[in-house]
């Protein structure tokens, strides 16, 4: 509800009652069957729940403020124009840093100092040459690198932010929690829409938060890069004698290695793969997790890898708000018994040929089922012989319990294409 806070929640069997603080301090109860929290990283709902974040917390506490002006973009001495950066490290002991924000005219520090008030002098120090400008905002945040124990419970979900805490570096933060909301979102509409199986809300923290664990570690790994070109300052850095010049010398050959580790972050960014999901055909192996390269793989449990089918339109395109069954290939056979078990549960499905053999080749396999959500959750060069099993798995009502989920916690509903 827009302008309302949130404060508490209860759940039952039916849904969620959620309990909000309007404006003007008066509260009112929504009623809603699912909820997902995505109330960042002081998460209320998180806390309601008793979910505990772990790992490294407050690592460093720095300030972010806000700042116009005009004339700096143009006064610049680094490159030329448009060749100007957005982003500006400054090596000292306070791990200053200034972006460029939107028309140029924005900008914003971080640095670690004493209090708000210090952010005027901060960017005054960092500029280093006068300029006019008005400091807009100033606010307080940490370093953080902590995961949720648990996604879930019963019907209420964590996503964002709430679930993991990275540090910028890497800029991992804002993908990992638009990864979740994608996830959540189609399971939740093929629930809602009554075809969606028990174990396809059950998956959602088998898949996320390992994607939160794995980008947490990257982000780790990137923040320890910036780190160690930083601990090269030292007293003396900016002296105009030959051993200023030597310890700036020095922090550039480190910082052209490590800085590069909080931008190469491809491999996080694009290449993820859920492992160990119930809505996944098991596929014992699979490639390495490399978070700095990207190696475009059609194994189960990736993102389908991106070609172009036509000018400006990728074979990514032409699936979405359904499963999708690829055929790459000309010695390709009917799906229809496929499609039949689909539709038998009420969830869409559609066929998509790709004859040339350039298909064949990039994407190795005959034969792909590809989920809403791009992730292939099935490929082989021969058709299954039990469709109904392939159809149950990838919409969640594959019978056999994950041992580590209590399926009691999920309620049971026969899709509504089955009821009556
Ligand atoms: C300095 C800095 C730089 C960053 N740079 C990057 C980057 O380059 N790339 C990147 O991917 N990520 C970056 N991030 C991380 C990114 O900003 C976050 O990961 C992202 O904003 C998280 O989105 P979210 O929606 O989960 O949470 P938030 O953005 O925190 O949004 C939570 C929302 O919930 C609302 N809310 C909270 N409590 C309640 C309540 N009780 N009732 C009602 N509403 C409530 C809040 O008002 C807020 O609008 C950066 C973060 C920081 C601090």
């Amino acid at each position: 509800m827009y302008g309302a806070e949130f404060e508490t929640f209860t759940q039952d069997a039916f849904g969620v009652s959620t309990i909000l603080r309007r404006a003007d301090g008066s509260t009112m109860t929504a009623r809603a069957e699912y909820m997902v929290g995505c109330d960042g990283g002081a998460s209320r709902v998180r806390k309601a729940l008793g979910v505990s974040l772990r790992g490294e917390g407050n690592l460093l506490q720095l300030r972010q403020a806000l700042y116009r002006c005009d004339e700096l973009f143009d006064r610049l001495p680094i490159g030329d124009g448009p060749g100007h950066g957005r982003h500006y490290h400054i090596a000292d002991n306070q791990s200053s840093f200034l972006i460029m924000q939107d028309s140029t005219r924005h900008w914003t520090l971080h640095a670690v100092v004493e209090d708000d008030a210090a952010m005027a002098a901060q960017f005054e120090k960092v500029i280093g040459t006068p300029v006019k400008y008005e400091m807009l905002y100033v606010g307080e945040w940490k370093q953080n690198l902590l995961l949720a124990d648990r996604y879930a419970e019963g019907r209420v979900f964590l996503a964002g932010d709430a679930a993991h805490l990275v540090i910028p570096t890497g800029g991992l933060g804002m993908n990992t929690g638009v990864g979740d909301a994608i996830d959540i979102s189609w399971k939740l509409a093929a629930t809602l829409n009554g075809w969606g199986g028990p174990k396809l809300l059950q998956s959602y923290e088998v898949e996320r938060r390992q994607v939160g664990d794995r980008n947490i570690g990257a982000s780790r790994y990137a923040s320890n890069g910036r780190r160690r070109w930083r601990s090269q300052w030292t007293p003396g850095f900016n002296d105009d004698t030959a051993y200023g010049q030597q310890l700036r010398a020095n922090l550039a050959e480190v910082a052209d290695i490590e800085q590069r580790k909080t931008n190469e972050m491809i491999g996080a960014e694009v290449g993820y793969r859920y492992v160990d999901s119930p809505l996944i055909w098991d596929e014992p192996g699979g490639p390495e997790h490399l978070f700095r390269t990207y190696d475009p793989t059609a194994w189960t449990g990736v993102r389908l890898p991106h070609s172009w089918v036509h000018e400006n339109v990728s074979i990514n395109d032409l699936i979405g708000r359904t499963y999708a069954i690829l055929r790459m290939g000309r010695n390709v056979a009917s799906v229809d018994h496929i499609v039949n078990e689909f539709r038998r549960l009420g969830a869409p499905i559609t066929v998509l040929d790709f004859p040339e053999d350039r298909y064949r080749e990039l994407y190795k396999c005959n034969y792909f089922l590809v989920r809403p959500d791009l992730h292939i959750a099935w490929r082989s060069n021969s058709l299954p012989a039990e469709a109904g099993k392939l159809a149950a798995l990838a919409t969640g009502h594959a019978v056999d319990n994950m041992s580590r989920y209590h399926a009691a916690q999920y309620p049971t509903q026969p899709p509504k294409s089955l009821a009556s």
